[in-house]
C-alpha cells in the first residue's frame, strides 16, 4: 500500500512530531484533548521528503488525499472550498518542521479567496472592508511566498490608498475604492509574477503546498538550521487549517503568550495581544501590541478562559509553553503550541521551579538545561555602578550586555563582523531575511515590536543580547536620533537586554553571579555525575575563580604561561640564550623562586584538590624575540650609524649583542615547532630546566604543607611518545623529590603522569601506563596529530570550508572527534587500565568543557574533565546529564 501523505489533526499526536512536524504534532495533540483548535490537517515531512526525491514535484497521490480532506474539512465548517453562495471555507496553510524555526518558514493566511468568494465572505460577514482586506492580505502573502514577490510592491499601494482617506484606516473606503486597491494588487501581482493571479482556489492551494515544500530550502531557513544545528533532511510538513479571523472588529485579535515570562522564568502569562488584527501582525513587529492583560480588562471571560488553557498546556506538556491564540467574536481559539524558547537565566528558573511545583524530577530538570544556556548565564553585565549615557529606552527582549558599531543593515553587519568590528545591528524591525546580520551581531536593537517580535525570539534562541520596540528613537537611513542627539553607523553603541537601556558608547562589565536556582540545580548535577571537573588555570585568579564555580581540582596548569610576563621573559631568554652550563644555572636559579611562588599561589587557591602541573612544553624559540624584528633592528641600527646619528659608542655592542640574538633564533628556529623540540624532549635535552621546574614544585608544597595547605601535585610530563622517555622523566622527578622532602624531612604523596597526546603514546598505552600513576589526553594537540591538521593552518584555511560544506560534521578542535580521535582515547584507557587498573584518567584540551565531548569522557570511562573556568559549571550540567542519559538507556535496554 501508498504511504498516507495526509492525517487529520484529530487523528495525530504530540508523539508523531518527526511525521507531523511540531506545528502539526501539537495542533493534533491539542485537538484530541478538546481544546478549541479550528479544524484542519497536515501533510507529513515524508511527503515533503519526497518531493525532494522528486526534485521539486508533489508526490504521487497528494493532491488527490488533500482534495479528500478538504471535502472533510468542508463538511466540518459547513462551508464549500471555492463557494460563492454563503461563506467560503477560507484556509491558512502553514509550515512547521519538526525543530521549531521561529518565521524562517512560509505561510500563507486566507487562501481560498478569489474575485468571487470574496463577495461571499463580504456578504456573510457583513463587513465588506473586512473581506477586501482579507483578501488583500492573501494577494500579498501568496505573491510574496509563491512566487517571491517583494511585499513593498504591495504596501506601496496600500499606503498611497491609505492617504488618499481622512482615517487612519481603512475600514470605511467605499467599496469602489476596495475594487480599485484589489485590481491594483493583481496588476502588480501579474506583473511581477509573470502571470495572472490564480483565481482557481485549488490551484491556490496547490502552489502554496509546493512553495511551503520550496521554504524548506530557502536562504534564511537555512542559515537558522545551520546556526542551530538542525539537518537538512528532515523535511517541513504543511498543515491546512480553517482560518479563524481576529481581524472582525474590535472584540476580536489576536495574540502570542507565554506561560511564564521568558526573559526571566517567572511564573504567569506573559504576552502580547493585538485587537482587531491577523495573526501575522503581532510576530511581524508591525504594530506595537498592548501586553495580555488588556484582554483581562475587555474580555474578562475570554481571558480567564485562556488563563485556565494555559494551565492545562503547560501541566499537559509539562514545560513553558509559547501560545498563539485568536479571538474571534469573544471566542477563543488556539493556533499553535510549542515549548516556549527562553533565556538561559528563564531556562535555569523554570526547571527548577518546575521541579518544586513537583511537574518534573531533578534529573529531567538537569536534562532540559542546554548547556548553551549556562554558557550565557555565565556572560558579563553592565557595571551598576558606572555613570551612563543612557540614550532611550526599549523592551527588555533578551538579556545580557553588549557593545559594538551601530550598523543598519544585515548584510553590513555581517561584512563588518567578518572583519573582525563588533557590531549591533539596529533595524526599524527585524524580519526572516535579517537572520544572518542578528548571527553576525553583538546584539539587536529594533525600533518597533514587541517581546514577541521576530528579533526578540531570535536573540532569545541565540542568546544575543537585544532590545526592542524602543520607539523614542527614529531610525533614517545609516543613522537615529532621540532627544536631539544622533548616532550614526559606525558609532559605538551598548545596549542592556535585562534593562532595556540604549547607552553611548562602550560600557564596563560586571562578572556574572550565580542565582540561587542555579546554585541548586549545579547541586543536583553534583549529586549524580561521575566525572569530576578540574580546570586548566595557570595563575591563583583562574583557580579561586573556578573553585567558585565548583572546580575539584587543576588539570592542567600550563607552565609556559609562567615564562612570559614582562618581568620574567628577560630572565627566560637569558636561560636560553646561555653559552655555558653554568650561565644557564644561574639564569635557571633566578627563574626557581618566581616559579615557587606561583605553585604556592595556586596551592593556596586550591587547598585540599590535586593540582597537575604540566612541565614546560612549547619549543624554546617561542620565548625569544622574532627573527624579523631582530633584523630590522639591525638594519637599523646600521643605518643609524652610517648617518652618523649614533651619538653614543654603544654601536659596536649593541650590534654584537643583537647579532648574538639572531644567531641564537636562527639555531633555534624550527621548520616545523609542533613537531619539533618541545615537551619531554626538551625536559631529556636540557634536563636542568624540568630539574628546576619540580624543585619549584616541591619547595613550593614544602612551604605551603608547613601553612597547613593541604597539597596535591601532579606533575604531568607533555609530549611523550615513546615509554623511555616518560622513565627517564619520571626517575628524574622522583630523585628531586626525594631529596628535597628528606631535606625538609616531610612525607608528601604525589603523582607522576603524562599526557596522552601522540598517537603512538596512546597505542602504546600498556607499557607507558607502567610509568604513570595518570593520563591526562591532551586532545588539542592529539587532535592535531591524528587528523594531521596544524590547528593553525586548518582554522585559517580549509576547516571553515570544510565544515560549511559538510566534509566534516563538526571543527573537530572544538566538538570532540569521536570516531577517530576517541578511538585512540578509548583504546589508551583500556590498555592502561589492563596494566594499572586504578590508572587516573581525564580529558585536558578545550574539549574537556564542551557537551558531547563529555559525554564522550563519561562513555569512556574517564575520571575527569579539565575545562576553563567559566566553562566549569557547563562541564558540571554536561557530566550529569552523561549520566543520567546513560542510566535512561540502561533501563529502558
Ligand atoms: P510561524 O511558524 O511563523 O509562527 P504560523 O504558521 O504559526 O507561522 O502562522 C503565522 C501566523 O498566522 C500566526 O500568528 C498564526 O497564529 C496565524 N494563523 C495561522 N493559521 C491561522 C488560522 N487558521 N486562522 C487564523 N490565524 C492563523
Ligand atoms: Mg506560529
Ligand atoms: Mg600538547
Amino acid at each position: 500500500m501508498r504511504e498516507k501523505y495526509v492525517m487529520d489533526f484529530h487523528e495525530g499526536s504530540a508523539e508523531m512530531k518527526s511525521l507531523l512536524g511540531g506545528k502539526g504534532a501539537n495542533l493534533a495533540e491539542m485537538t484530541r484533548h478538546g481544546l478549541p483548535v479550528p479544524p484542519g490537517f497536515t501533510i507529513t515531512t515524508d511527503a515533503c521528503r519526497r518531493y525532494y526525491e522528486e526534485d521539486g514535484k508533489l508526490p504521487e497521490g497528494l493532491i488527490d488525499e488533500v482534495a479528500l480532506a478538504m471535502k472533510r474539512l468542508e463538511g466540518a465548517k459547513n462551508q464549500t472550498f471555492g463557494g460563492v453562495e454563503s461563506a467560503p471555507l477560507l484556509v491558512s496553510v502553514r509550515s512547521g518542521s519538526v525543530h521549531s524555526m521561529p518565521g524562517m518558514m512560509d505561510t500563507i493566511l486566507n487562501l481560498g479567496l478569489n474575485d468571487r468568494t470574496v463577495e461571499g465572505l463580504a456578504r456573510s460577514s457583513g463587513k465588506p472592508s473586512f473581506a477586501y482586506d482579507c483578501y488583500r492580505r492573501f494577494i500579498q502573502m501568496f505573491g510574496e511566498v509563491v512566487y517571491g514577490i517583494e511585499n513593498i510592491y504591495f504596501e506601496q499601494l496600500y499606503h498611497s490608498m491609505k492617504s488618499n482617506t481622512d482615517t487612519d484606516s481603512l475600514d470605511h473606503l467605499p467599496q469602489e475604492d476596495w475594487q480599485t486597491l484589489i485590481n491594483q494588487y493583481k496588476k502588480a501581482f501579474a506583473s511581477h509574477a509573470g502571470r495572472p493571479f490564480p483565481q482557481d482556489v485549488h490551484e491556490q492551494l496547490e502552489l502554496a503546498i509546493n512553495a511551503v515544500f520550496r521554504s524548506w530550502n530557502n536562504s534564511r531557513a537555512v542559515v537558522y538550521r545551520r546556526a542551530h544545528r538542525i539537518p537538512d533532511d528532515l523535511g517541513t510538513a504543511v498543515n491546512i487549517q480553517a482560518m479563524v479571523f481576529g481581524n472582525l472588529g474590535d472584540d476580536c485579535g489576536t495574540g502570542v503568550v507565554f506561560t511564564r515570562n521568558p526573559s526571566t522564568g517567572e511564573k504567569g502569562l506573559y504576552g502580547e495581544y493585538l485587537i482587531n488584527a491577523q495573526g501575522e501582525d503581532v510576530v511581524a513587529g508591525i504594530r506595537t501590541p498592548l501586553p495580555v492583560s488588556e484582554l483581562e480588562r475587555s474580555q474578562p471571560e475570554t481571558y480567564r478562559q485562556l488563563l485556565a488553557t494555559c494551565e492545562q498546556l503547560e501541566k499537559h506538556y509539562r514545560d513553558m509553553q509559547d501560545i498563539e491564540f485568536t479571538v474571534e467574536n469573544r471566542k477563543l481559539y488556539l493556533l499553535q503550541t510549542r515549548n516556549g524558547k527562553r533565556t538561559a537565566q528563564a531556562s535555569v528558573k523554570i526547571a527548577v521551579d518546575l521541579v518544586h511545583e513537583g511537574i518534573l524530577s531533578r534529573t529531567e530538570a538537569l536534562l532540559r538545561i542546554e548547556t548553551g544556556h549556562l554558557d550565557q548565564l555565565l556572560h558579563r553585565a553592565i557595571d551598576s555602578s558606572a555613570t551612563l549615557d543612557v540614550l532611550a529606552k526599549g523592551l527588555p527582549a533578551s538579556p545580557g550586555a553588549a557593545a559594538g558599531v551601530a550598523v543598519f543593515d544585515a548584510d553590513k553587519a555581517e561584512q563588518w563582523a567578518k572583519a573582525g568590528q563588533k557590531v549591533i545591528l539596529i533595524r526599524m524591525e527585524t524580519n526572516p531575511d535579517d537572520i544572518h546580520g542578528v548571527i553576525a551581531a553583538e546584539g539587536v536593537l529594533t525600533s518597533r515590536g514587541g517581546m514577541t517580535s521576530h528579533a526578540a525570539v531570535v536573540a532569545r534562541g541565540m542568546g544575543k543580547p537585544c532590545v526592542c520596540g524602543c520607539e523614542e528613537i527614529r531610525i533614517e537611513q545609516d543613522a537615529f536620533s532621540v532627544g536631539g542627539q544622533t548616532v550614526k553607523e559606525g558609532d559605538w553603541l551598548s545596549i542592556d537586554g535585562a534593562t532595556g537601556r540604549v547607552i553611548r558608547g562602550t560600557v564596563p562589565l560586571t562578572e556574572p553571579e550565580m542565582s540561587a536556582e542555579l546554585l541548586e540545580l549545579l547541586q543536583w548535577a553534583d549529586d549524580i555525575r561521575e566525572l569530576k571537573v578540574y580546570t586548566n588555570a595557570d595563575n591563583p585568579a583562574d583557580a579561586s575563580k573556578a573553585r567558585e564555580f565548583g572546580a575539584e581540582g587543576i588539570g592542567l596548569c600550563r607552565t609556559e604561561h609562567m615564562f612570559m610576563s614582562a618581568e620574567r621573559s628577560p630572565v627566560v631568554q637569558a636561560m636560553i640564550l646561555a653559552e655555558t652550563a653554568e650561565e644557564r644555572a644561574a639564569a635557571l636559579q633566578r627563574l626557581l623562586p618566581m616559579q615557587q611562588s606561583d605553585f604556592e599561589g595556586l596551592y593556596r587557591a586550591m587547598s585540599g584538590l590535586p593540582v597537575t602541573i604540566r612541565l614546560l612544553d612549547p619549543p624554546l624559540h617561542e620565548f625569544l624575540p622574532d627573527l624579523e624584528q631582530l633584523q630590522e633592528r639591525l638594519s637599523s641600527l646600521d643605518s643609524a650609524f652610517s648617518t652618523g646619528n649614533n651619538e653614543d659608542n654603544r654601536y659596536g655592542e649593541e650590534r654584537e649583542e643583537l647579532e648574538r640574538l639572531i644567531r641564537k633564533v636562527k639555531r633555534l628556529h624550527e621548520a616545523n615547532p609542533m613537531l619539533g623540540q618541545r615537551g619531554c624532549r626538551l625536559g631529556i635535552v636540557l634536563p636542568e630546566i624540568y630539574e628546576m621546574q619540580v624543585q619549584a614544585i616541591f619547595q613550593a608544597a614544602i612551604t605551603c604543607c608547613s601553612e597547613g595547605i593541604r597539597v596535591i601535585p601532579e606533575i604531568m610530563i607533555p609530549l611523550v611518545g615513546h615509554p623511555r622517555e616518560l622513565e627517564i622523566l619520571k626517575e628524574m622527578v622522583h630523585r628531586e623529590a626525594k631529596r628535597l622532602l628528606a631535606a625538609a624531612g616531610q612525607e608528601l604523596p604525589y603523582k607522576v603522569g603524562t599526557m596522552i597526546e601522540v598517537p603512538r603514546a596512546a597505542l602504546l598505552s600498556d607499557q607507558i601506563a607502567s610509568h604513570a600513576d595518570f593520563f591526562s589526553y591532551g586532545t588539542n594537540d592529539l587532535t592535531q596529530m591524528t587528523y594531521g591538521y596544524s590547528r593553525d593552518d586548518a582554522e585559517g584555511k580549509f576547516l571553515a570550508y570544510y565544515v560549511e560544506n559538510r566534509i566534516l560534521p563538526e571543527n573537530p578542535f572544538e566538538v570532540l572527534d569521536t570516531e577517530g580521535v576517541g578511538q585512540l582515547i578509548e583504546m589508551s584507557v583500556n590498555k592502561g587500565r589492563s596494566v594499572k587498573p586504578d590508572l587516573k584518567a581525564g580529558i585536558c584540551g578545550e574539549h574537556g568543557g564542551e557537551k558531547n565531548s563529555i559525554f564522550f569522557c563519561h562513555s569512556a570511562g574517564l575520571d575527569y574533565v579539565s575545562c576553563s573556568p567559566y566553562r566549569v559549571p557547563i562541564a558540571r550540567l554536561a557530566a550529569a546529564q552523561a549520566a543520567a542519559a546513560s542510566k535512561t538507556v540502561a533501563y529502558s535496554g
